[in-house]
């Protein structure tokens, strides 16, 4: 078994094609984010909803069998099919239902490094993953380099790739007519954050990413997170401190010459447990992907 196996399998079901799952549907929690912009909760990553005069646009669509009670929530919001799908990554909690979405003819965008990923079978033998290839209309059909912007619903929806930091084909998604933006996976709010190193993404290109937001955005901002409840600028701030702060400690344990498996031992996040490892991943699967990370012990695809 690969060393770091048994920290990471763990992480095995947040990648998981949607297609490939037996799960029951939870039921989706509706809030509105602003003028014509809500946000979809319900299992896998948060879907924004954008509705107006040309119909509606999702970011984001978690599994297939989500589809039936997201494309409900949407109906409730707004009558007519879904015209565009915008995909944030290429993780199957974010993708898994494009197939059943174009197929009722919504037209799937995304990073040019989605669209190759999800063309391509998925197998890293540390994490226990062997996923097929996506295929024919599940894959996006729009792709682009460094953005996009979609003039539609009377406002723009701008696409922008930023550098790899979940994942190597990470976006951000602005509506800066409601003053919101959707980040996908480069933020978790309130808990520890799954980081692709296998597919480009570092720590580092985290903490870059939430900075990028800071930077950028106004201070009454709000914030989609990839996972967790809508956010504000002071969130993002304390999950990039988090960040930080476990970057921090993994890098001086392997300054310092200490070996992975006492340092996880020693529980080095034991202060930051309480507030951030409610989440899927804890606090030592964490430190496995951030110890690959920084110690280049990472076969990165
Ligand atoms: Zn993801």
């Amino acid at each position: 078994m690969h060393p770091i196996s048994a920290i990471l399998v763990l992480c095995t079901s947040l990648l998981a094609v949607g297609a490939a799952q037996a799960a029951e549907p939870v039921p989706i929690q509706t809030a509105q984010v602003g003028p014509g912009l809500h946000v979809l909760f319900g299992q896998g990553g948060n879907v924004a909803v954008s509705t107006g005069p040309d119909g509606p646009v999702l970011i984001d669509d978690q599994y297939d069998y989500m589809v039936p009670g997201i494309e409900a929530a949407v109906a409730a919001l707004q009558p007519g099919p879904v015209r565009f799908v915008i995909n944030t990554h290429y993780h199957g909690d974010h993708t898994g239902g494009n197939d059943l979405l174009a197929a009722q003819g919504a037209l799937v965008v995304a990073h040019e490094n989605v669209r190759a990923r999800m063309a391509n079978p998925r197998v890293v033998e540390a994490l226990g993953v062997n996923d097929p290839a996506r295929a024919g209309v599940s894959l996006p059909v729009v792709t682009f380099e460094d953005g996009v912007v979609l003039h539609w619903n009377g406002h723009e929806i701008q696409v922008e790739h930023v550098a790899p930091a979940h994942t190597d084909g990470d976006s951000h998604v602005w509506f800066p007519h409601a003053g919101a933006v959707h980040m996908g996976d480069t933020f978790f709010n309130g808990i520890y954050p799954f980081i692709d190193v296998f597919s480009g993404g570092s720590i580092a290109g985290m903490i870059a990413a939430a900075d990028a937001v800071l930077t950028r955005a106004a201070d009454d901002v709000k914030i989609i997170p990839g996972h967790g409840p809508l956010a504000n600028k002071a969130d993002l701030r304390a999950t990039r401190a988090m960040l930080v702060t476990v970057r921090d400690r993994v890098a001086a344990a392997q300054a310092a010459g200490e070996e992975q498996a006492a340092f996880i031992a020693r529980k080095p996040l034991a202060d930051l447990d309480p507030k951030w490892g409610g989440g899927f991943l804890k606090a030592e699967q964490l430190l496995g992907l951030v110890w690959a990370d920084l110690s280049s012990a990472v076969t990165r695809e």
